[in-house]
């Protein structure tokens, strides 16, 4: 009898050989979402972050629609960063009250339509403050809001710092009280407060130290609130392993952590009502997603080989290194045509922009690749497409699936 072998050598998203989605979509390069990853990201941190900590996902890590829409079901809370966002959250199944919406420079406009929304509205200025009582006023509809603290400390090892020091974001710790003799005078709604100190950090042992500092910091300030604090997102900063050197991050830490101070400072200073959140993007989604691409030349330029693929860092920016990174390390790639087979050249994976900046691997070992091969760049779920210049070069936009 002569054996048969089913296996493809194809890498699988979702389940899906990578070669049959690429047909399915129609079209390269593409994104593709795997649905049961974000499913059992969810789950993971359900079952190691205490019970009574709810977990909010920030809609600008990854805002297509039909990822917003399966995490909405999975999630307790969506936290906007944008009008559009806002839009896309209440298109989900979750009340207004269940959405809150952060970021600096809101215009009367937007503050209008949260207000309309019942949204949570995280106040980053005494302007903001007073625009959103002007809008509650003019809508008849009381206004939902908490404010956004720049803390008094810094967060060291995050990818990104957005709090300590002076900062665009949130009002200083030291004038939150002022403010709130400000906000006591209107007919604000005041939840709470908002605390988010940066983004991207692999270090259990700092973010621990971040989160108490956050709660120390939210109590102080909670003795001096109008009302009492029924809301308090403590942000999160949760990072993913990209590159060679990464460590996950040590998750049970964190939920230990996290466990000891709800229950020694929040609860007894807050009690059991609050809603006390962590709020999280890419470590909820970019794992879960891949940039799909197909080589259309292989080429010898004086010694080094270059693949040539049909997108680039106008879908992916990150991946290029343009998006925040001081060094430029590669991100995780691979043939997904060729899965299974032994890395045995070095080569560099580039994109079809006419920039020397569009690299998307720099003298990686892969497994030999020719024209028609997909070559996918991972971890690419968060800030992947749209944070990345889409119009630069006018190729079109790439498809998006979940699969
Ligand atoms: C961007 C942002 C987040 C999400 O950060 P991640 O690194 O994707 O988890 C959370 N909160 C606020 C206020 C943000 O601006």
């Amino acid at each position: 009898m002569t054996e048969t072998t089913t296996t493809r050598a194809v890498a699988e998203i979702g389940g899906v050989p990578l070669d049959v989605l690429a047909e399915r979509v129609g079209s390269t390069p593409f994104f593709a979402y795997d649905r049961a990853a974000l499913t059992e990201r969810v789950a993971l941190l359900r079952r190691t972050l205490p019970r009574d900590l709810q977990l909010s996902y920030a809609v600008k890590a990854n805002p297509m629609p039909a990822v917003v829409q399966h995490l909405a079901g999975l999630v307790d809370s969506l936290d906007v960063a944008s009008a559009d966002e806002m839009r896309v959250a209440l298109d989900t199944p979750l009340d207004g009250s269940r959405i809150s919406f952060a970021g600096p420079g809101k215009t009367p406009a937007e503050i209008r339509r949260a207000v309309a929304a019942n949204v949570t509205i995280e106040m980053e200025s005494e302007t903001e403050a007073r625009r959103v009582a002007q809008a509650g006023e003019e809508l008849g509809i009381r206004p939902r809001a908490a404010v956004r603290v720049n803390p008094d400390f810094r967060v060291k090892g995050s990818g990104m710092r957005m709090g300590g020091g002076p900062q665009q974001f949130g009002v200083d710790a030291e004038v939150v009280p002022d403010l709130l003799r400000e906000i006591a005078a209107t007919d604000i709604e005041f939840r709470g407060f908002h605390i988010f100190a940066g983004s991207q950090n692999l270090s259990a042992e700092i973010l621990c130290e971040a989160q108490r500092k956050t709660v120390e910091l939210a109590l102080a300030l909670a003795a001096e609130a109008p009302d009492p604090v029924r809301y308090l997102n403590i942000g999160g900063g949760f990072g993913i392993p990209y590159f060679d050197k990464d460590e996950p991050l040590d998750l049970d830490a964190i939920g230990a952590n996290l466990h000891e101070l709800l229950s020694t400072l929040v609860r007894p200073a807050l009690g059991d009502e609050t809603r006390v959140v962590t709020e999280l993007g890419r470590y909820i989604v970019g794992e879960a997603g891949h940039y799909v691409t197909r080589v259309v030349d292989r080429k010898q330029s004086r010694g080094q080989t270059f693949l040539v693929v049909d997108g680039g860092m106008h879908h992916q920016l990150a991946a290029s290194g343009n998006f925040g990174q001081v060094i430029r390390r590669n991100y995780p790639v691979s043939i997904g045509t060729r899965a299974g087979a032994e890395p045995s050249e070095t080569v560099s994976v580039v994109g079809c922009l006419c920039t020397p900046l569009d690299l998307l691997a720099d003298k990686a070992l892969l497994p030999e690749a020719d024209i028609g091969d997909l070559v996918v760049v991972h971890q690419a779920g968060a800030y992947g497409l749209t944070a990345s210049p889409t119009a630069f070069l006018s190729h079109p936009a790439p498809a998006e699936v979940l699969v």
